[in-house]
């Protein structure tokens, strides 16, 4: 199964990416986790490329198609395999991202997105989606910025508002895959939340 945890900033995915990887390992099943951008070796080279460069560097039509690229070359490299051979992967951002912060923050449309990526990635959707959702978000990723300007990871308030109306709307067109969490209260309480929102694929 392919499972991918999205969201914005500081709804607190990663941690909950490692909780839910030793929840399913205690259920027996073998568990790649993963991340994006990066993953793959050629992957983390064009991360570096994305993240080097700064704001200018790249327009947005050259950003969106250097993530779909990463993400090709990951689902080569790392998903496609570990499928095909009987595991569980776990991504910490996939397909998603792109289409919330590039097609839909970003001003180039969801669907030019996804026709982009599904180009690079073929068949290869998450059986499920988990999206995070939590009200401080926003705020923790801001105080763990620094909080020096009202800027999170370089981007203003309204641009990561931007991100969750799409994540948003990209989950109610497809309410089977893409399941909404709510990421507040304890770790203990998300990962349970994650978990009874896999329950159908257990
Ligand atoms: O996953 P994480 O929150 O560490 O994301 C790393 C950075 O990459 C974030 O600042 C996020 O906004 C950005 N990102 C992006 N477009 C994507 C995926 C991530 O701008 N498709």
């Amino acid at each position: 199964r392919f499972i991918t945890l999205e969201g914005g900033e500081g709804v607190g995915k990663s941690t909950q990416l490692a909780a839910l990887a030793e929840a399913l390992r205690a259920r027996g099943l073998t568990v790649v986790t993963t991340r994006e951008p990066g993953g793959s070796e050629g992957a983390e080279a064009i991360r570096r490329l994305l993240l080097e460069g700064g704001e200018e560097r790249w327009s947005a039509p050259a950003e969106a198609l250097l993530f779909a690229a990463a993400r090709t070359d990951h689902v080569d490299k790392i998903v496609r395999p570990a499928i095909l051979g009987g595991q569980w992967v776990l991504s910490d951002r996939f397909v998603d991202s792109s289409l919330a912060y590039q097609g839909g923050a970003g001003g180039l449309g969801i669907e030019a997105v996804r026709a982009v990526n599904a180009f690079g990635i073929e068949g290869w959707f998450p059986d499920r989606t988990l999206l995070l959702l939590h009200p401080e978000g926003a705020e923790r990723a801001r105080a763990r910025d620094g909080a020096a300007s009202d800027r999170i990871g370089g981007r203003p308030a309204s641009y990561h508002q931007a991100v969750e109306e799409s994540f948003r709307a990209i989950a109610a067109a497809e309410p089977e895959r893409v399941r909404l969490i709510d990421a507040s209260g304890t770790p203990e309480e998300v990962t349970a939340r994650l978990l009874a929102a896999l329950g159908d694929l257990l």
